[in-house]
């Protein structure tokens, strides 16, 4: 049995771990063995010493053996997931899984909560009244069969190795490791019983990773992880210097897709699920291009194919499938405020990060992974970057509960506006793309 000092000298002179150290490490994580110290002292000599990609793999599988992969062959279909590196206002899994679903996919999609800045699926589902992420595996292939969608939560069978190693990397400064990154996330998407994976990695001020180079090495490091396992993938790198469309919260950014199934959302977060759903089509094989899949999604959002996927997932998962005509029985802030631009110009920057700040102070996200969730409060951007705005115009609608942390928010969204004189040069919304 490999020690965990033969294996933590090994990486800190710059070796390369054997599977078996590895897999003396990924189940000393899940089940026991090492000491937290020894699993830390790995982690950061890993960090600081990096893996190749065949370690990356290993580990990859390691850490997804270490709990229960869902097995769904008994699921007619291609199944197809996409997993974005978390962004501000990023609420494009709720509107791209019933697209790609009403086109022939079918999609498991196993996804967090949110956690400090960025937003988490599973807390805007939580916004449906109803709705239900805890189904029995039963009922996940019987939402999967019935309509093509299975929105659930993680448990503590999957990937349990990533938790033990996450909290630790999160108190020893590890979190920022690409190889660990890689691992982390497809362990978890491995354990879904998919084919296929779409990735969507922000890259700017409101991402994981602030500049083009470092997502592009993670886009790559996932999608190489990914293949060397069996799953086909693609990526998007997309960005997230200002927030997805307009709404960050909970309740307000359901609102907000279901009114981009209803052909009626901000432009940027409709392209972005298009051509996110239209990868999926792809890679399930349900078109031989990306023109015809994009073509595909198009047709289920204008005939609202899509829409009424969505209703029938919220239905099926127990959610109030009425708030798809009345939006308002979805939860709201008692109060609401506006944040006014301070002088006249265009706008050169909305800092996605202080707008995802602000509304994690208002409730709307954690500080700690334990802290509660108010589905109601959020903050609405009324303003775009390149906009030309007057001093005093409305910039920002905040809704919010009580006035306890309203002066901070305030001030962290005044911040997050910059106004100048000349007009910015637009980013594009897909930076690069890295095919399957
Ligand atoms: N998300 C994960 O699931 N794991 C990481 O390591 C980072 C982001």
């Amino acid at each position: 049995m490999v020690t965990a000092v033969e294996a933590i000298r090994a990486k800190r002179d710059g070796g390369e771990l054997t599977p078996a150290m590895i897999d003396a490490f990924v189940s000393s994580a899940a089940r026991g063995g090492w000491e937290a110290y020894q699993l830390s002292a790995l982690l950061m000599a890993i960090f600081v010493r990096g893996m190749t990609p065949d370690e990356t793999a290993y580990l990859t599988k390691a850490m997804t053996d270490s709990g229960d992969r869902i097995d769904l062959s008994d699921v007619p279909g291609p199944k197809v997931d996409k997993h974005s590196t978390g962004g501000v206002g990023d609420k494009s899994s709720l509107i791209l899984a019933p697209l790609a679903a009403a086109c022939g996919v079918i999609v498991p999609m196993m996804s967090g909560r949110g956690l400090g800045h960025t937003g988490g699926t599973l807390d805007k589902l939580d916004a449906i009244p109803g709705f239900r992420t805890n189904l029995s595996l039963d009922e996940f292939k019987t939402a999967l069969r019935v309509t093509g969608v299975g929105m659930i939560g993680q448990t503590s069978r999957v990937a349990p190795a990533d938790k033990t190693l996450y909290a630790l990397r999160d108190v020893t400064g590890t979190v920022e490791s690409i190889p660990l990154i890689t691992a982390s996330i497809l362990s978890k998407k491995l354990a879904e019983g998919i084919s296929g994976l779409v990735l969507d990695v922000k890259v700017g001020s409101g991402a994981f990773m602030k500049t083009a180079e470092t997502a592009r090495a993670l886009a790559k490091s996932l999608v190489d992880g990914a293949r060397a396992n069996g799953l086909r993938c693609g990526a998007l790198l997309t960005n997230m210097e200002e927030p997805l469309g307009r709404a960050v919260g909970n309740a307000n950014e359901v609102v907000e897709c279901i009114e981009t199934l209803k052909g009626r959302g901000p432009k940027d977060l409709e392209l972005l699920s298009v051509l996110l759903a239209a990868r999926m089509v792809r890679l399930a094989g349900l078109a031989a291009t990306d023109d015809e899949a994009e073509a595909k999604v198009r047709r289920a959002l204008d005939s609202g194919a899509g829409l009424e996927r969505f209703r029938r997932i919220v239905e099926h998962q127990g959610g109030d499938p009425r708030v798809v005509d009345d939006p308002s029985r979805l939860p709201r802030a008692p109060r609401t405020t506006v944040v006014k631009a301070g002088r006249s110009g265009h706008i050169v920057k909305l800092d996605a990060e202080s707008v995802g700040v602000a509304a994690c102070r208002l409730g709307a996200g954690r500080r700690t992974a334990d802290d509660a969730v108010d589905p109601a409060v959020g903050v609405i951007v009324l303003a775009s970057v390149g906009d030309r705005v007057s001093a005093g115009d409305d910039v920002f609608a905040v809704a919010y509960r009580d006035g306890s942390s309203l002066a901070e928010v305030e001030s962290l969204l005044s911040r997050a506006v910059v106004v100048a004189d000349d007009s910015p040069v637009l980013r594009p919304l897909v930076i690069e793309e890295i095919a399957p």
